[in-house]
Formats: structure tokens, sequence, C-alpha cells
């Protein structure tokens, strides 16, 4: 049995109209909802993201601008631009670009974007939050994921979720989601023992760990939804998963392409947790 391919780039654009309705209705009331995108250096994998996201806000009619700084910024100076930003009320979302340069201190940098429009969502208040189901703005890409799964209809209360790879942006906010939405959720690592016996166990599968093919069907339960988040460049300069999705799409019952398929959802939830930062504000009046 072939599985479903979960189509990512089309719910990333049917869910377009809804954006734009609410930004429409946003202008309506005097707000223009804004973003600015922080780029640290010259890394061009992270140039072309950032394109995509001003040219995905630019579709639904966000404004947004691309703060393109040099890598030699210092700390003081990229923390100074930031706090200028927290304070601009023409500004509601606010993301850095990650990877930064080595000398720049990420963590004070994710801490220093006011959580209130922390639309990557990665500031403290934000991650805690969803520890305690209280959190503003959901990380994009866990985010995207859930809306994918949702919109499949794939139940998850109840489930056996394998999530492999464990970092602050991915694996741990994505484990968290899942266990608030009460499935059973294990949590793997580089340094996990033996990750088919955990792997094989998953009725929902979500693999982040940026290694190509490091799941292969042997590893994977028949049915079992996969989720592949990982995006791996290859010298030929394709991009690939971390899932061997010929192999594996003949052993599950649903699956994400790569690409195609986790990108586009992180793109849109980003133009959702902005709209929902503009959102807010005019609500709270903040
Ligand atoms: P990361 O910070 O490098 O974290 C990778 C995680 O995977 C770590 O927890 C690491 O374990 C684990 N890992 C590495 N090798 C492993 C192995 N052989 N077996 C099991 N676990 C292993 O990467 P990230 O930022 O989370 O991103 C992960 C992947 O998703 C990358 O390919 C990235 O490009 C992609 N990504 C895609 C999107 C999207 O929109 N589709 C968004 C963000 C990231 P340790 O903690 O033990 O080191």
């Amino acid at each position: 049995m072939a599985a479903r391919i979960i189509d990512g780039q089309a719910l990333a654009k049917s869910m377009q109209a809804g954006f734009a309705a609410r930004v429409a209705e946003l202008r309506k009331g005097g707000t223009e909802p804004g973003l600015a995108a922080i780029l640290v250096g010259d890394d061009p994998a992270s140039a072309v993201y950032v394109g995509r996201k001003m040219k995905a806000c630019a579709a639904v009619g966000i404004r947004s601008f691309a703060e393109r700084l040099p890598s030699t910024i210092s700390n003081t100076e990229l923390l100074g631009r930031i706090v200028e930003l927290n304070s601009d009320p023409h500004t509601h979302g606010i993301l850095v670009q990650l990877p930064l340069p080595p000398h720049i201190d990420m963590a004070r940098v994710l801490k220093t974007i006011s959580a209130e429009k922390d639309v990557d969502g990665f500031h403290l208040y934000n991650v805690g939050g969803l520890v305690t189901g209280s959190t503003v703005f959901s990380p994009c890409t866990p985010y995207g994921v859930v809306k994918l799964l949702e919109h499949e209809n794939i139940p998850i209360e109840g489930q056996n979720v394998v999530v492999v790879g464990a970092s602050n942006i991915v694996g741990k906010p994505m484990g968290l989601m899942l266990m608030a939405r009460d499935a059973t959720v294990s949590i793997c690592h580089a340094k996990t023992r033996d990750l088919a016996q955990y792997t094989i166990l998953a009725d929902i599968l979500v693999v982040a760990a940026g290694v190509p093919n490091l799941i292969v069907s042997q590893m994977v339960k028949s049915g079992a939804v996969v989720i592949d988040v990982g995006i791996n460049r290859l010298p030929d300069g394709r991009i690939i998963g971390d899932v061997d999705f010929e192999g594996v799409r003949t052993k599950a019952s649903a699956i994400t392409p790569v690409p195609g398929g986790v990108g586009p959802m992180t793109v849109a939830m980003l133009l959702e947790n902005t709209i929902k930062s503009a959102e807010r504000k005019l609500a709270l009046r903040i």
C-alpha cells in the first residue's frame, strides 16, 4: 500500500485567503500588520528563507521588511536594534533568522525580543507557556505540523508519538505540543540507544534531526503517519528530508514530502502568528 502524500504546499496555499481577509479587516481598523526580519551576515540559505517569508507576507498584505546586518555586528548593537523594534508601534512581529554568527549570544537575542512580538515562538515566555498551556505564540514549525495533522484528520489523542530530534526550536516544542493534545510522546536524540526500537512503536513519527535518510522502512510501523521536518541539501543541489521517502511510503499510511510538506506550513504559521499579534494589539490596545 502506498502512503497518502500530505501536501503542505496545498494546505498553506489554501490558508492564504483567510489570512488576506484578516489582514484586510485589520487595515479597515487602521492597523497594517508589520513583520521585521533580521538577517545577520550573508548565509545564502538564510537569505533564501527570509526572502520566502517576505514574499509570503506580501501575498496576504502584511508589510514586511528585512534588516540586513553585517556578520561583524556586536551583541550590543544587535540587541539595541531589537529593543528599538520592540517599541515600534508599526512592527507586530520580529524574527531573527537563525543560525547567528558564533560570537552572537543567541539565547540573549531570543530573550530580548518582546514576548508580545515573538512570532517565531522562541522567547522563554512562549517556550514556558508550551509547558503550562498558556503560550502566546507557538513555534512555527511544530505549529505547522499540528495544523497538518489536524487538517488530515489524523487523531493525536492517545497515539504513540515519537519525535526524532530534541532541539529547542523543533523537537522539544513538538513533543510538548503533542503532549498537550494527549499523545504519549517519546523524544529521541543523537545519543538515543537503538533508535529503531522507539520509531517502530510510533503511530505518528515526526523526524527533525537534519540527517538524510536517517529513517528507513524497517524502522517504521506499518500504517504509521510519518512527518519529515528535515531539510538537507545534497552536493548535487537536491533537497531531501530525513526520511527515505521512497522506501517508507510503501509502509506508512501517510507521509509528508520534502520539499512541499512541513516547510510551507512553517511559513504559513509565521503569517498566522504575525496577524494574531496585530489582532491582539488591537484588541488589547497594547
Ligand atoms: P538541530 O538543532 O541540529 O537539532 C537536531 C536534533 O536531532 C538534535 O536534538 C540531535 O540530537 C538530533 N539528532 C541528530 N542526529 C541524530 C541521530 N542520528 N539520531 C537521532 N537524533 C539525532 O536541528 P533543528 O534546528 O532542530 O532542525 C532539524 C532539521 O529540521 C534540519 O534538517 C533543519 O533544516 C530542519 N528544519 C526544517 C524546518 C521546516 O520548516 N521544514 C524548520 C526548522 C528546521 P542531540 O540533541 O543529541 O544533538
